[in-house]
Protein backbone atom coordinates (compact mmCIF):
# COMPACT_ATOMS: atom_id res chain seq x y z
CA UNK A 1 0.00 0.00 0.00
CA UNK A 2 1.24 3.24 -0.82
CA UNK A 3 2.30 5.84 2.04
CA UNK A 4 0.08 8.44 2.71
CA UNK A 5 1.50 11.83 0.95
CA UNK A 6 1.95 14.74 2.48
CA UNK A 7 0.14 18.21 1.11
CA UNK A 8 1.96 20.63 -0.44
CA UNK A 9 0.68 24.25 -0.77
CA UNK A 10 1.90 26.53 -3.91
CA UNK A 11 1.64 29.78 -3.29
CA UNK A 12 1.68 32.49 -6.32
CA UNK A 13 3.47 35.77 -6.14
CA UNK A 14 3.43 36.86 -10.15
CA UNK A 15 0.92 39.51 -9.45
CA UNK A 16 3.01 41.10 -6.43
CA UNK A 17 6.79 39.78 -6.62
CA UNK A 18 6.44 39.58 -10.05
CA UNK A 19 5.12 42.67 -10.84
CA UNK A 20 8.31 43.93 -10.02
CA UNK A 21 9.94 43.41 -12.78
CA UNK A 22 11.47 45.42 -15.00
CA UNK A 23 8.77 45.97 -17.85
CA UNK A 24 6.04 44.33 -16.59
CA UNK A 25 3.22 46.60 -15.37
CA UNK A 26 -0.04 44.57 -15.10
CA UNK A 27 -3.33 46.60 -15.57
CA UNK A 28 -6.55 45.39 -13.59
CA UNK A 29 -7.25 43.02 -16.75
CA UNK A 30 -4.44 41.40 -16.78
CA UNK A 31 -4.29 41.10 -12.99
CA UNK A 32 -7.57 39.18 -13.36
CA UNK A 33 -7.13 37.47 -16.55
CA UNK A 34 -3.40 35.80 -14.24
CA UNK A 35 -5.51 34.71 -11.55
CA UNK A 36 -7.84 33.16 -13.33
CA UNK A 37 -5.11 31.25 -15.04
CA UNK A 38 -3.72 30.42 -11.43
CA UNK A 39 -6.82 29.73 -10.09
CA UNK A 40 -8.25 27.05 -12.77
CA UNK A 41 -4.33 25.67 -12.92
CA UNK A 42 -4.84 24.68 -9.19
CA UNK A 43 -2.46 26.88 -6.83
CA UNK A 44 -3.61 27.36 -3.65
CA UNK A 45 -2.55 30.76 -2.82
CA UNK A 46 -2.70 33.87 -5.32
CA UNK A 47 -0.99 37.19 -3.85
CA UNK A 48 -2.87 40.04 -5.74
CA UNK A 49 -0.82 42.80 -4.62
CA UNK A 50 -0.44 45.69 -2.34
CA UNK A 51 -3.76 47.19 -1.18
CA UNK A 52 -3.17 51.11 -1.01
CA UNK A 53 -0.08 51.03 -2.71
CA UNK A 54 -1.38 51.90 -6.28
CA UNK A 55 -5.11 52.42 -7.99
CA UNK A 56 -5.28 48.92 -9.58
CA UNK A 57 -4.49 46.84 -6.63
CA UNK A 58 -6.74 49.02 -4.11
CA UNK A 59 -9.42 48.62 -6.66
CA UNK A 60 -8.69 44.50 -7.34
CA UNK A 61 -8.75 44.33 -3.85
CA UNK A 62 -12.52 45.95 -3.01
CA UNK A 63 -14.21 43.70 -5.66
CA UNK A 64 -15.81 40.28 -5.83
CA UNK A 65 -13.39 37.94 -7.93
CA UNK A 66 -15.03 34.91 -7.86
CA UNK A 67 -11.45 32.41 -6.92
CA UNK A 68 -11.42 29.32 -5.43
CA UNK A 69 -7.68 29.84 -4.06
CA UNK A 70 -6.72 32.00 -1.11
CA UNK A 71 -6.31 35.35 -2.43
CA UNK A 72 -3.75 37.29 -0.54
CA UNK A 73 -2.74 40.85 0.24
CA UNK A 74 0.65 41.81 0.80
CA UNK A 75 1.62 44.71 3.01
CA UNK A 76 3.77 45.65 6.16
CA UNK A 77 3.71 44.72 9.59
CA UNK A 78 2.84 48.17 11.78
CA UNK A 79 5.46 50.75 11.61
CA UNK A 80 8.06 51.50 14.76
CA UNK A 81 6.71 53.28 17.57
CA UNK A 82 2.62 52.93 16.32
CA UNK A 83 -0.24 51.04 17.33
CA UNK A 84 -1.54 48.90 14.75
CA UNK A 85 -4.74 51.27 15.36
CA UNK A 86 -3.13 54.04 14.33
CA UNK A 87 -0.96 52.93 11.47
CA UNK A 88 -3.14 54.19 7.46
CA UNK A 89 -1.05 51.42 5.76
CA UNK A 90 -1.65 48.39 7.94
CA UNK A 91 -5.37 50.04 7.68
CA UNK A 92 -5.78 49.67 4.36
CA UNK A 93 -4.27 45.87 4.34
CA UNK A 94 -6.78 44.69 6.92
CA UNK A 95 -9.75 46.80 5.25
CA UNK A 96 -8.85 45.16 1.97
CA UNK A 97 -11.45 42.32 0.81
CA UNK A 98 -8.48 39.45 1.40
CA UNK A 99 -8.94 35.56 2.34
CA UNK A 100 -5.22 36.00 3.74
CA UNK A 101 -2.86 38.97 4.77
CA UNK A 102 0.91 38.45 4.00
CA UNK A 103 3.14 39.99 5.88
CA UNK A 104 6.54 41.37 5.01
CA UNK A 105 8.59 41.53 8.32
CA UNK A 106 12.48 42.21 9.06
CA UNK A 107 13.67 39.20 10.65
CA UNK A 108 17.74 40.63 9.98
CA UNK A 109 19.11 42.03 12.97
CA UNK A 110 21.05 44.46 10.82
CA UNK A 111 18.54 45.49 8.79
CA UNK A 112 15.66 46.01 12.11
CA UNK A 113 18.56 48.35 13.47
CA UNK A 114 19.94 50.08 10.41
CA UNK A 115 16.83 49.97 8.09
CA UNK A 116 14.06 50.27 10.46
CA UNK A 117 15.77 52.12 13.02
CA UNK A 118 14.16 50.44 15.78
CA UNK A 119 14.79 48.04 18.72
CA UNK A 120 14.81 44.22 18.27
CA UNK A 121 12.06 43.99 21.10
CA UNK A 122 9.83 46.50 19.03
CA UNK A 123 10.18 44.46 15.85
CA UNK A 124 9.18 41.60 17.56
CA UNK A 125 6.29 43.27 19.13
CA UNK A 126 5.47 44.57 15.96
CA UNK A 127 5.30 40.89 14.55
CA UNK A 128 3.21 40.28 17.27
CA UNK A 129 0.91 43.30 17.20
CA UNK A 130 0.29 42.95 13.50
CA UNK A 131 -0.31 38.95 13.26
CA UNK A 132 -2.86 40.06 16.16
CA UNK A 133 -5.01 42.26 14.00
CA UNK A 134 -4.98 40.16 11.42
CA UNK A 135 -6.32 37.52 13.59
CA UNK A 136 -9.02 39.11 15.13
CA UNK A 137 -9.91 40.51 11.36
CA UNK A 138 -11.32 36.93 10.83
CA UNK A 139 -8.27 36.85 8.28
CA UNK A 140 -5.48 33.86 7.56
CA UNK A 141 -2.10 35.43 8.49
CA UNK A 142 1.42 34.76 6.69
CA UNK A 143 4.37 36.07 7.28
CA UNK A 144 7.35 37.03 5.34
CA UNK A 145 10.70 37.11 7.23
CA UNK A 146 12.97 39.20 4.97
CA UNK A 147 16.36 38.50 5.06
CA UNK A 148 16.03 35.07 6.91
CA UNK A 149 18.73 33.21 5.56
CA UNK A 150 21.41 36.33 5.77
CA UNK A 151 19.56 36.91 9.42
CA UNK A 152 19.70 33.61 10.40
CA UNK A 153 23.89 33.81 9.52
CA UNK A 154 23.89 37.02 11.63
CA UNK A 155 22.06 36.66 14.46
CA UNK A 156 20.42 32.76 14.63
CA UNK A 157 18.83 33.59 17.74
CA UNK A 158 17.23 36.73 16.89
CA UNK A 159 15.64 34.98 13.20
CA UNK A 160 14.61 32.37 15.05
CA UNK A 161 12.54 34.68 17.85
CA UNK A 162 11.19 36.71 14.61
CA UNK A 163 9.72 33.19 13.02
CA UNK A 164 8.83 31.84 16.57
CA UNK A 165 6.80 35.18 17.30
CA UNK A 166 4.59 35.04 14.26
CA UNK A 167 3.95 31.10 14.57
CA UNK A 168 2.98 31.75 18.53
CA UNK A 169 0.19 34.76 17.67
CA UNK A 170 -1.28 32.40 15.58
CA UNK A 171 0.24 32.86 11.93
CA UNK A 172 -0.69 30.21 9.75
CA UNK A 173 2.41 30.48 7.53
CA UNK A 174 5.79 31.41 8.43
CA UNK A 175 7.70 32.16 5.12
CA UNK A 176 11.75 32.22 5.15
CA UNK A 177 12.57 34.61 2.54
CA UNK A 178 15.76 34.13 0.65
CA UNK A 179 15.21 37.88 -0.33
CA UNK A 180 18.71 39.08 -2.15
CA UNK A 181 18.67 35.04 -3.17
CA UNK A 182 22.03 34.50 -2.37
CA UNK A 183 21.72 31.41 -0.45
CA UNK A 184 22.69 27.51 -1.88
CA UNK A 185 20.65 24.83 -1.95
CA UNK A 186 22.86 23.07 1.15
CA UNK A 187 22.54 25.89 3.22
CA UNK A 188 18.60 26.42 3.07
CA UNK A 189 18.53 23.00 3.65
CA UNK A 190 20.10 23.04 6.88
CA UNK A 191 18.58 26.34 8.17
CA UNK A 192 15.03 25.37 7.69
CA UNK A 193 15.97 22.40 8.76
CA UNK A 194 17.14 24.39 12.09
CA UNK A 195 14.15 26.28 11.96
CA UNK A 196 11.34 23.15 11.82
CA UNK A 197 12.77 22.07 15.47
CA UNK A 198 11.13 25.84 16.27
CA UNK A 199 7.91 26.09 14.28
CA UNK A 200 6.62 23.02 13.14
CA UNK A 201 7.36 22.14 9.11
CA UNK A 202 3.38 21.99 8.25
CA UNK A 203 3.58 25.84 8.95
CA UNK A 204 7.09 27.00 7.73
CA UNK A 205 7.29 28.15 3.91
CA UNK A 206 9.94 29.02 1.38
CA UNK A 207 10.04 32.42 -0.85
CA UNK A 208 13.50 32.11 -3.10
CA UNK A 209 15.25 34.08 -5.41
CA UNK A 210 17.35 33.15 -8.59
CA UNK A 211 20.49 35.46 -8.00
CA UNK A 212 22.17 32.00 -8.01
CA UNK A 213 20.56 30.48 -10.54
CA UNK A 214 19.01 27.80 -7.99
CA UNK A 215 15.53 29.31 -6.88
CA UNK A 216 13.61 26.12 -7.73
CA UNK A 217 16.24 23.88 -6.12
CA UNK A 218 16.68 25.86 -3.01
CA UNK A 219 12.33 25.48 -2.99
CA UNK A 220 12.57 22.00 -3.27
CA UNK A 221 16.10 21.75 -1.02
CA UNK A 222 13.79 23.77 1.57
CA UNK A 223 11.01 20.79 1.00
CA UNK A 224 13.28 17.91 1.76
CA UNK A 225 13.69 19.86 5.52
CA UNK A 226 10.42 20.45 5.96
CA UNK A 227 8.95 22.96 4.40
CA UNK A 228 5.04 22.72 3.14
CA UNK A 229 4.67 25.46 1.36
CA UNK A 230 6.33 27.00 -1.85
CA UNK A 231 5.85 30.90 -3.10
CA UNK A 232 6.86 31.52 -6.86
CA UNK A 233 5.62 33.07 -9.91
CA UNK A 234 4.73 32.11 -13.31
CA UNK A 235 8.10 31.62 -15.89
CA UNK A 236 10.19 32.72 -12.62
CA UNK A 237 9.55 36.57 -13.28
CA UNK A 238 10.48 38.81 -10.66
CA UNK A 239 12.99 41.60 -9.77
CA UNK A 240 16.73 41.11 -10.93
CA UNK A 241 17.04 37.77 -11.59
CA UNK A 242 13.42 36.83 -10.88
CA UNK A 243 11.85 34.58 -8.59
CA UNK A 244 11.46 30.65 -8.09
CA UNK A 245 9.81 29.77 -10.88
CA UNK A 246 6.48 27.92 -10.00
CA UNK A 247 6.09 26.34 -13.53
CA UNK A 248 9.57 24.13 -13.38
CA UNK A 249 8.28 23.68 -9.88
CA UNK A 250 5.35 22.17 -10.36
CA UNK A 251 6.68 19.93 -13.22
CA UNK A 252 9.42 18.87 -10.82
CA UNK A 253 6.76 17.96 -7.92
CA UNK A 254 4.35 16.00 -10.33
CA UNK A 255 6.68 13.85 -12.41
CA UNK A 256 9.79 13.45 -10.39
CA UNK A 257 9.09 10.35 -7.84
CA UNK A 258 11.00 11.29 -5.24
CA UNK A 259 8.66 14.35 -5.03
CA UNK A 260 5.29 12.82 -6.54
CA UNK A 261 5.91 10.24 -4.64
CA UNK A 262 6.08 11.72 -0.94
CA UNK A 263 3.52 15.21 -1.57
CA UNK A 264 0.33 15.78 -3.21
CA UNK A 265 0.15 19.37 -5.01
CA UNK A 266 -3.57 21.29 -5.81
CA UNK A 267 -2.44 20.43 -9.76
CA UNK A 268 -4.04 17.36 -11.08
CA UNK A 269 -2.75 15.28 -13.74
CA UNK A 270 -5.30 16.74 -16.19
CA UNK A 271 -4.34 20.41 -15.03
CA UNK A 272 -0.31 19.25 -15.19
CA UNK A 273 -1.06 18.88 -19.22
CA UNK A 274 -2.39 22.92 -19.49
CA UNK A 275 1.12 23.72 -17.79
CA UNK A 276 2.83 25.11 -21.24
CA UNK A 277 -0.78 26.49 -22.26
CA UNK A 278 -0.85 28.51 -19.32
CA UNK A 279 3.21 29.73 -18.97
CA UNK A 280 2.74 30.97 -22.48
CA UNK A 281 -0.83 32.95 -21.62
CA UNK A 282 1.34 34.78 -19.13
CA UNK A 283 3.86 35.36 -22.31
CA UNK A 284 0.83 36.34 -24.39
CA UNK A 285 -0.54 39.05 -21.49
CA UNK A 286 3.47 40.27 -20.86
CA UNK A 287 3.46 41.06 -24.75
CA UNK A 288 6.75 38.68 -24.47
CA UNK A 289 8.64 36.07 -26.65
CA UNK A 290 8.52 33.35 -23.96
CA UNK A 291 12.00 31.75 -23.28
CA UNK A 292 12.16 28.90 -25.80
CA UNK A 293 14.34 26.88 -23.80
CA UNK A 294 12.55 26.97 -20.88
CA UNK A 295 12.54 23.56 -18.97
CA UNK A 296 9.16 21.68 -19.34
CA UNK A 297 7.68 24.45 -21.60
CA UNK A 298 9.77 25.99 -23.65
CA UNK A 299 9.37 25.79 -27.44
CA UNK A 300 12.86 23.89 -27.72
CA UNK A 301 12.24 21.75 -24.24
CA UNK A 302 11.44 18.58 -26.40
CA UNK A 303 13.55 20.01 -29.33
CA UNK A 304 15.70 17.47 -31.37
CA UNK A 305 18.14 18.48 -33.75
CA UNK A 306 20.88 15.76 -34.72
CA UNK A 307 19.93 12.74 -36.88
CA UNK A 308 21.15 9.69 -34.70
CA UNK A 309 19.24 11.50 -31.26
CA UNK A 310 16.45 12.08 -33.91
CA UNK A 311 16.45 8.03 -35.32
CA UNK A 312 16.64 6.89 -31.86
CA UNK A 313 13.86 9.15 -30.61
CA UNK A 314 11.56 7.50 -33.55
CA UNK A 315 11.68 4.20 -31.55
CA UNK A 316 11.43 5.01 -27.94
CA UNK A 317 11.17 9.09 -27.22
CA UNK A 318 12.21 7.60 -23.79
CA UNK A 319 15.73 7.68 -25.16
CA UNK A 320 16.33 11.02 -25.22
CA UNK A 321 13.63 12.81 -22.91
CA UNK A 322 13.45 12.91 -19.07
CA UNK A 323 9.37 12.95 -19.02
CA UNK A 324 6.73 12.66 -21.65
CA UNK A 325 6.25 16.17 -23.13
CA UNK A 326 2.66 15.57 -23.30
CA UNK A 327 2.20 15.40 -19.54
CA UNK A 328 3.26 19.25 -19.24
CA UNK A 329 0.89 19.85 -22.39
CA UNK A 330 4.07 20.58 -24.44
CA UNK A 331 5.22 18.38 -27.71
CA UNK A 332 8.18 16.82 -29.30
CA UNK A 333 9.50 18.34 -32.05
CA UNK A 334 12.36 17.19 -34.20
CA UNK A 335 13.91 19.76 -36.00
CA UNK A 336 14.31 19.87 -39.96
CA UNK A 337 17.45 21.69 -40.36
CA UNK A 338 21.41 20.69 -42.01
CA UNK A 339 21.77 18.34 -39.34
CA UNK A 340 18.92 16.76 -39.97
CA UNK A 341 18.31 12.86 -40.95
CA UNK A 342 15.71 11.24 -42.94
CA UNK A 343 13.96 10.51 -39.29
CA UNK A 344 13.27 14.38 -38.88
CA UNK A 345 12.03 14.79 -42.37
CA UNK A 346 9.35 12.07 -41.86
CA UNK A 347 8.36 12.57 -38.00
CA UNK A 348 8.15 16.36 -39.40
CA UNK A 349 5.67 15.11 -42.36
CA UNK A 350 4.30 13.15 -40.16
CA UNK A 351 3.11 15.79 -37.29
CA UNK A 352 1.62 18.74 -40.23
CA UNK A 353 -0.28 15.03 -41.97
CA UNK A 354 1.46 14.40 -45.02
CA UNK A 355 0.83 11.35 -45.69
CA UNK A 356 3.95 9.67 -47.54
CA UNK A 357 5.71 6.20 -47.78
CA UNK A 358 8.72 5.79 -46.05
CA UNK A 359 11.04 4.86 -48.99
CA UNK A 360 9.18 7.75 -51.66
CA UNK A 361 12.48 8.46 -53.13
CA UNK A 362 10.69 12.18 -53.18
CA UNK A 363 11.74 12.24 -49.36
CA UNK A 364 15.60 12.15 -50.08
CA UNK A 365 15.57 14.86 -52.87
CA UNK A 366 13.22 16.76 -50.21
CA UNK A 367 15.76 16.34 -47.65
CA UNK A 368 18.72 17.50 -50.32
CA UNK A 369 16.44 20.58 -51.30
CA UNK A 370 15.92 21.68 -47.31
CA UNK A 371 19.84 20.94 -47.10
CA UNK A 372 21.00 23.22 -49.82
CA UNK A 373 18.40 26.35 -48.72
CA UNK A 374 19.50 25.78 -45.75
CA UNK A 375 23.53 26.78 -46.91
CA UNK A 376 22.29 29.65 -48.32
CA UNK A 377 20.18 31.08 -45.90
CA UNK A 378 17.16 29.37 -44.64
CA UNK A 379 16.70 28.45 -41.60
CA UNK A 380 13.58 25.69 -41.63
CA UNK A 381 13.06 25.09 -38.03
CA UNK A 382 12.15 28.82 -37.47
CA UNK A 383 9.66 28.44 -40.02
CA UNK A 384 7.06 25.24 -40.14
CA UNK A 385 5.01 26.60 -42.58
CA UNK A 386 6.96 27.25 -45.11
CA UNK A 387 8.98 23.77 -44.87
CA UNK A 388 5.61 22.33 -44.93
CA UNK A 389 4.57 24.37 -47.95
CA UNK A 390 8.05 22.85 -49.53
CA UNK A 391 6.86 19.82 -48.84
CA UNK A 392 3.67 19.86 -49.92
CA UNK A 393 5.13 20.98 -53.23
CA UNK A 394 7.78 18.31 -53.99
CA UNK A 395 5.28 15.60 -53.08
CA UNK A 396 2.65 18.09 -56.13
CA UNK A 397 -0.01 19.01 -53.24
CA UNK A 398 0.23 22.74 -53.71
CA UNK A 399 -2.56 24.08 -56.18
CA UNK A 400 -1.40 27.42 -58.35
CA UNK A 401 -4.04 29.95 -56.31
CA UNK A 402 -2.48 33.15 -58.36
CA UNK A 403 0.02 34.68 -59.65
CA UNK A 404 2.23 37.57 -59.09
CA UNK A 405 3.15 39.04 -62.53
CA UNK A 406 4.69 42.10 -61.08
CA UNK A 407 5.29 44.49 -58.44
CA UNK A 408 6.72 47.61 -57.86
CA UNK A 409 7.38 49.33 -54.61
CA UNK A 410 8.53 52.62 -54.61
CA UNK A 411 9.57 54.35 -51.39
CA UNK A 412 9.85 58.27 -51.78
CA UNK A 413 11.14 61.16 -49.32
CA UNK A 414 10.20 64.99 -50.00
CA UNK A 415 9.17 68.07 -47.92
CA UNK A 416 5.32 68.19 -47.63
CA UNK A 417 3.10 71.31 -47.15
CA UNK A 418 3.45 71.84 -43.74
CA UNK A 419 7.98 71.80 -43.97
CA UNK A 420 8.15 68.67 -42.24
CA UNK A 421 10.20 65.92 -44.23
CA UNK A 422 8.15 63.09 -44.56
CA UNK A 423 9.41 59.06 -46.29
CA UNK A 424 5.85 57.78 -48.20
CA UNK A 425 5.99 54.10 -48.82
CA UNK A 426 3.96 52.90 -51.89
CA UNK A 427 3.74 49.71 -53.55
CA UNK A 428 1.91 47.98 -57.16
CA UNK A 429 1.25 44.56 -57.79
CA UNK A 430 -0.61 43.07 -60.81
CA UNK A 431 -2.13 39.57 -59.73
CA UNK A 432 -3.53 36.94 -61.85
CA UNK A 433 -6.31 34.69 -60.84
CA UNK A 434 -8.05 32.43 -62.65
CA UNK A 435 -8.99 34.69 -65.77
CA UNK A 436 -9.07 38.06 -64.21
CA UNK A 437 -5.99 40.57 -64.04
CA UNK A 438 -6.46 42.28 -61.06
CA UNK A 439 -4.26 45.59 -59.76
CA UNK A 440 -3.69 46.55 -56.70
CA UNK A 441 -1.88 49.50 -54.79
CA UNK A 442 -1.50 51.08 -51.26
CA UNK A 443 0.61 53.16 -49.36
CA UNK A 444 2.05 51.66 -46.48
CA UNK A 445 4.62 52.34 -43.25
CA UNK A 446 7.67 51.61 -44.67
CA UNK A 447 8.11 49.36 -48.28
CA UNK A 448 7.26 46.16 -46.52
CA UNK A 449 3.52 46.93 -45.23
CA UNK A 450 3.01 48.85 -47.81
CA UNK A 451 3.67 45.27 -50.65
CA UNK A 452 2.10 43.82 -47.93
CA UNK A 453 -1.23 45.29 -48.38
CA UNK A 454 -1.32 45.66 -51.67
CA UNK A 455 -0.74 42.30 -52.04
CA UNK A 456 -3.61 41.58 -49.88
CA UNK A 457 -6.07 44.37 -50.89
CA UNK A 458 -7.46 41.95 -53.88
CA UNK A 459 -7.36 38.25 -54.50
CA UNK A 460 -10.67 38.07 -56.59
CA UNK A 461 -12.00 34.94 -54.94
CA UNK A 462 -9.61 33.59 -52.60
CA UNK A 463 -9.80 37.38 -51.04
CA UNK A 464 -12.74 35.94 -48.22
CA UNK A 465 -9.86 33.67 -46.49
CA UNK A 466 -7.43 36.18 -46.24
CA UNK A 467 -9.58 38.57 -44.59
CA UNK A 468 -8.68 37.48 -41.04
CA UNK A 469 -5.18 37.29 -41.63
CA UNK A 470 -2.87 39.67 -39.56
CA UNK A 471 1.19 40.01 -39.40
CA UNK A 472 2.28 39.57 -35.55
CA UNK A 473 5.91 39.61 -36.22
CA UNK A 474 8.54 40.85 -38.49
CA UNK A 475 12.07 39.53 -38.26
CA UNK A 476 15.04 40.80 -40.49
CA UNK A 477 18.56 39.39 -39.94
CA UNK A 478 21.89 40.19 -42.30
CA UNK A 479 23.49 37.05 -42.78
CA UNK A 480 26.93 36.00 -44.18
CA UNK A 481 25.90 32.85 -46.51
CA UNK A 482 28.54 31.91 -48.73
CA UNK A 483 30.38 34.51 -50.23
CA UNK A 484 28.05 37.47 -50.84
CA UNK A 485 25.43 38.64 -47.31
CA UNK A 486 22.33 37.86 -47.40
CA UNK A 487 18.70 39.10 -45.92
CA UNK A 488 16.60 36.64 -43.93
CA UNK A 489 13.29 37.49 -42.96
CA UNK A 490 11.25 35.56 -40.85
CA UNK A 491 7.13 36.69 -40.87
CA UNK A 492 4.82 35.39 -38.42
CA UNK A 493 1.32 35.55 -39.67
CA UNK A 494 -2.38 35.07 -37.25
CA UNK A 495 -5.92 34.01 -38.38
CA UNK A 496 -9.44 34.46 -37.45
CA UNK A 497 -8.75 31.54 -35.28
CA UNK A 498 -5.55 32.75 -33.38
CA UNK A 499 -3.76 29.85 -34.98
CA UNK A 500 0.10 31.52 -35.92
CA UNK A 501 2.92 30.53 -38.36
CA UNK A 502 5.74 31.35 -39.15
CA UNK A 503 7.30 32.22 -42.90
CA UNK A 504 10.72 32.35 -44.04
CA UNK A 505 12.01 34.66 -47.14
CA UNK A 506 15.89 35.01 -47.99
CA UNK A 507 17.56 37.07 -50.74
CA UNK A 508 20.25 39.51 -51.21
CA UNK A 509 17.31 41.99 -51.32
CA UNK A 510 15.14 42.70 -48.18
CA UNK A 511 12.14 43.24 -49.96
CA UNK A 512 12.75 40.65 -52.04
CA UNK A 513 12.99 37.58 -49.06
CA UNK A 514 9.88 40.04 -47.70
CA UNK A 515 7.79 39.00 -50.84
CA UNK A 516 8.78 34.92 -50.64
CA UNK A 517 7.64 35.34 -47.04
CA UNK A 518 4.20 36.90 -47.43
CA UNK A 519 3.57 34.76 -50.35
CA UNK A 520 4.21 31.60 -48.01
CA UNK A 521 2.15 32.93 -45.55
CA UNK A 522 -0.92 33.67 -47.70
CA UNK A 523 -0.94 30.63 -49.93
CA UNK A 524 -0.60 28.83 -46.21
CA UNK A 525 -3.62 30.46 -45.12
CA UNK A 526 -5.09 29.48 -48.76
CA UNK A 527 -3.85 25.67 -47.96
CA UNK A 528 -4.96 25.58 -44.18
CA UNK A 529 -8.21 26.81 -45.33
CA UNK A 530 -8.80 24.02 -47.85
CA UNK A 531 -9.73 26.98 -50.39
CA UNK A 532 -11.04 25.58 -54.05
CA UNK A 533 -8.37 25.80 -56.72
ZN1 LIG B 1 10.59 38.32 -3.15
Amino acid sequence: MPRERLYLYLFDTTLRDGAQTNGVDFTLHDKLAVAALLDDLGVDYIEGGYPGANPVDTELFGRDRGLRATFTAFGMTRRPGRSTANDPGLAALLDARADAICYVAKTWDYHVRVALETTLEDNLASIRDSVGAAKAKGREVLLDCEHFFDGYKANPDYALACAKAAHEEGARWVVLCDTNGGTLPHEVEAIVKAVTAVVPGDHVGIHAHNDTEQAVANSLAAVRAGARHIQGTLNGIGERCGNANLVSLIGNLKLKPEYSGSFEIGVTDDKLAHLTRVSRSLDEILNRAGNRHAPYVGDSAFATKAGIHASAILKDPATYEHVRPEAVGNRRKLLVSDQAGRSNVLAELERVGIAVERDDPRIVRLLEVVKEREAVGYAYEAADASFELLARRMLGKVPQYFDVTQFDVNVEQRVNAVGERVTVSMAVVKVTVGDDKLISAAEGNGPVNALDLALRKDLGKYQTYINGLNLTDYRVRILNAGTEAVTRVLIESEDENGERWTTIGVSSNVIDASFQALMDSIVYKLVKSGAPT
